[in-house]
């Protein structure tokens, strides 16, 4: 079996070991070694990578027997690490260390929402960018997640000590573990010095300076899980050392970027935008109004130029200008007059949409003559007797559609 290097070493970088066996592993060859420094997949934490032998190694597993595999991106030499001699792993430190900081972050951040809030961790997961924790209990609002996140940052400060040791069965009695352990036997205890317990076979940072600062993104509520038993179920997104670091600086970087756009300073950001937005959608009314105006002219013209089909006046147009709510209005400007068919389309960035519409007293089946034409032009859609619209077509399609219309009404109304 493999002797695990980090259990009691969590900052050994580079170790040497035997090869006890080769094998292979989806498609890689992979290595299993009589002691490793390779953390492998497992309780939340992603594995090691790194290089054995200068061969990079991609994947770190736990075998069925328990046993750890290290996947490489290519077979070791065959003499390597035999009877011969012993092989060099060096772990990827940046990665392993980031990791050892998240975890080591999680394990404060669940004491401290048990302790403030009584807020139980259901399930943990570290992620490449960010982290999450599962909580349950009460409701967790902004200011609950503030506390949380000042308290955690000043046990950070306090730069605790955090050891891990194994306990039997029966010496887990005296210690205040935050959730009972999944294993039995020897137990691995993480203690953060007089503040947390937990059983973890995780690598760990030394004190809790060392994990950095500790920042609480954001909270998403489920109202309840079947996986909880009761309460509230809260989701919190959480970054440690420098990731945390890096966040700031890139939302510094953003809100920066936003409030130069604004030309403002960055504390007048949301005021501006608020008010901004306000403004524009009394904009929005206004121009609405304007455009509902001038459709209303636009359909007089297109009237007095219209095609006369026997005693109907026929409007067959694409409107180059109009979206599919200009459409609407304008097409409604023009069947309130009596005797009028209305033809229209438009292509808006080569979504084409086509609005057929006739006045009360026209007889004729806009819809039917939409579900004809449109499919012709991979389009779709339906309507009313008396009003129909469709989308799907081509853009580039739209004016060959309206005339292949306007011929079908002017066979329609004269057939
Ligand atoms: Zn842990």
């Amino acid at each position: 079996m493999t002797s695990r290097l980090y259990y009691t070493d969590a900052y050994l970088a580079s170790f040497t070991a035997r090869v006890t066996e080769r094998t292979a592993v989806d498609g890689h060859p992979a290595v299993r070694l009589d002691r490793s420094a390779f953390y492998p997949t497992s309780g939340g934490q992603a594995h090691d990578t790194g290089t054995l032998n200068g061969v990079a190694v991609v994947d770190v597993r736990v075998a069925d027997d328990g046993g750890v595999l290290h996947l490489l991106a290519a077979p070791l030499a065959e003499d390597a690490g035999g009877e011969a001699g012993e092989v060099t792993g060096v772990v990827d430190w940046p990665r392993r260390f980031d990791h050892m900081q998240q975890h080591s972050g999680q394990h404060l951040l669940s004491q401290a929402f048990d302790r403030l809030l009584g807020l139980e961790t259901v399930s943990v997961h570290f992620g490449d960018e960010l982290c999450t924790i599962d909580l349950v209990g009460e409701t967790l609002d902004a200011d609950g997640l503030a506390a949380v996140e000042r308290h955690a940052n000043e046990i950070v400060w306090e730069n605790r000590s955090i050891r891990a040791y194994e306990v039997t069965d029966a010496q887990l009695a005296s210690i205040p573990l935050r959730r009972a352990p999944k294993v039995t036997g020897q137990i691995r205890i993480v203690e953060i010095d007089g503040y947390d317990w937990s059983a973890c076979g995780g690598t760990h940072v030394a004190s809790t300076g060392s994990i950095g600062p500790i920042a609480l993104l954001r909270v998403e509520r489920s109202k309840s899980s079947p996986l909880a038993s009761s309460g509230q179920r809260s989701r919190v997104d959480f970054i440690c050392g420098a990731r945390a670091v890096e966040d700031s600086r890139r939302r510094r970087q953003l809100l920066g970027d936003a409030a130069a756009v604004l030309d403002t300073a960055v504390e007048e950001v949301p005021a501006l935008l608020t008010a901004r937005q306000a403004r524009m959608k009394e904009q929005d009314r206004l121009l609405r109004a304007l455009q509902e105006e001038l459709l209303g002219y636009r359909a007089q013209t297109l009237l007095a130029e219209a095609e006369a089909v026997g005693r109907v006046r026929l409007v067959a147009q694409v409107m180059a200008d109009l979206d599919p709510a200009g459409l609407k209005s304008l097409a409604a400007g023009l069947v309130a007059n009596p005797g009028v068919v209305a033809l229209l389309a438009c292509d808006v960035e080569g979504k084409g949409t086509a609005l057929f519409a006739r006045s009360a007293d026209v007889e004729l089946h806009a819809g039917q003559l939409l579900r004809t034409i449109l499919p012709r032009f991979g389009g779709g859609g339906g309507g009313r007797p008396d009003f129909a619209q469709g989308g799907g077509v081509d853009g580039e399609k739209v004016e060959e559609l309206i005339e292949s219309a306007r011929q079908e009404v002017i066979d329609w109304l004269t057939g």
